[in-house]
């Protein structure tokens, strides 16, 4: 298992992680990778990465989605995160990406990696292995 180390800048933000989980697995054989977020406020999931907006739309959709204003009831001292529980759930802490014979992923064309802070800034990890 490889493990990356990213530093989060703002409290919702996607970033792109598709070269990092690309480099991890670099020269690796295996049937798929399994990329692991081990946070209960964050998540990962695989979106366009051409147009950087789709990652900036996500962060605006997923706070409407699960807005701060709402009656939550986990409330923790200083620190009210319950909405951006929800939205790392939304997004799901895991995906599996196959691999092709040659080692890389089998994205399709528009297709990248994103990691999902819902709870930053924050330094996290993720999680990559190689399924056989
Ligand atoms: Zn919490």
């Amino acid at each position: 298992m490889h493990e990356l180390r990213l530093q989060t800048e703002r409290q919702s933000q996607l970033v792109d992680i598709t070269r990092q989980v690309q480099e991890a697995v670099a020269g690796a054989r295996g049937a798929a990778v399994l990329v692991y977020v081990p946070h209960t406020t964050a998540g990962v999931t695989i979106n366009e990465h051409a147009d950087p907006a789709v990652a900036r739309d996500f962060e605006a959709a997923l706070e409407r989605i699960a807005p701060a204003d709402w009656p939550w009831q986990h409330v923790e001292e200083g620190e009210e995160n319950a909405p951006t529980h929800i939205r790392a759930s939304l997004m799901g802490p895991s995906v599996v990406i196959p691999l092709r014979e040659d080692g890389t992923l089998a994205l399709g064309t528009w297709q990248g990696v994103f990691f999902c802070e819902f709870d930053g800034p924050r330094t996290r990890s993720v999680h990559v292995t190689v399924v056989q």
